[in-house]
């Protein structure tokens, strides 16, 4: 048996008084799409930041690919480890946000070898000639000297995808990908993921997409309250909940 590339057990997290992730067990095998869908405020980013360690865990474990990406052993006990060492580990997971988060000032090719060349130091015709394959592949091999805000909220959320893949990492997070998005410009993004998916990309997608899931996911988890409801193939989430919860939100996003 193979280890799951990411692993969850008992993993806690409250901010102040509020418990916001209440004892999650989840795992993630190389090469799913796992899709994690649920209510506004159920914990779905949080549970994404402490994946990379961008939020600290109040208890329980988070490993991916079997290392503690914000925190070391020490006999018994887990200690925080340096924001520059989490940085580095970081590097391996890819992560995609609702606001693309592109550097404004940047072209799109600048945007695409920043981390690569200043975090990795990658030589900068090596990062570039990835760069120029990446951008083919989310279909704006024409736009790698235009600046972000001469491009559509699409076609910066592709590169913001592409700039994510540029470090190569074992795994891409997204983050409700498409909601910032106008109407007409959320399937060109959904096809990007649909191939990423298919190319065998672990991935953990929180979205309110409903077909992407259907088509994509390998697991849909349903989340609320903090808690995972139930879990399950797209066809038993989607078609066959079990929990009434998971009925009442279904029935409003469908
Ligand atoms: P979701 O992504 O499912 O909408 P979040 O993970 O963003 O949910 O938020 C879960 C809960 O945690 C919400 O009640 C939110 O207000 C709260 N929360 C998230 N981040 C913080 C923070 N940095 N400080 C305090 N409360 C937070
Ligand atoms: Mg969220």
């Amino acid at each position: 048996m193979s280890t799951p590339l990411v692993r969850a057990s008992g993993v806690r997290k409250s901010f102040g008084h509020l418990e916001v992730l209440k004892s999650i067990d989840f795992s993630v095998d190389e090469g799913q799409v796992v899709c994690l869908i649920g209510p506004s405020g159920s914990g779905k980013s949080t549970m994404l930041r402490c994946i990379n360690h961008l939020e600290s865990i109040d208890g329980g474990e988070l490993t991916v690919d079997g290392d503690h990406v914000g925190y070391e052993r020490r006999g018994d006990i887990l200690h925080e480890i340096k924001e520059s060492e989490a940085c580095r580990r970081r590097t391996e997971i890819g992560m995609v946000f609702q606001q693309f988060n592109l550097f404004p000032h940047m072209t799109v090719m600048e945007n695409l070898i920043e981390a690569p060349v200043r975090v990795k130091k990658e030589k900068k015709d090596i990062a570039m000639a990835r760069g120029r394959d990446l951008l083919r592949r989310v279909g704006l091999e024409t736009k790698a000297e235009s600046y972000p805000r001469q491009l559509s909220g699409g076609q910066q959320q592709r590169v913001a995808i592409a700039r994510a893949l540029a470090m190569q990492p074992k795994i891409m997070l997204f983050d409700e990908p498409t909601s910032a998005l106008d109407p007409e410009l959320v399937g060109e993004v959904i096809q990007v993921m649909d191939d990423l998916a298919r190319s065998g990309m672990t991935m953990i997608v929180v979205t309110h997409e409903m077909e992407f899931a259907r088509a994509a996911a390998d697991v849909v988890v349903f989340m609320a309250d903090g808690q995972i409801v139930e879990q399950g193939t797209p066809e038993e989430l989607l078609n066959n909940p079990q929990q009434e919860r998971t009925r009442a939100f279904l029935s409003r996003v469908l």
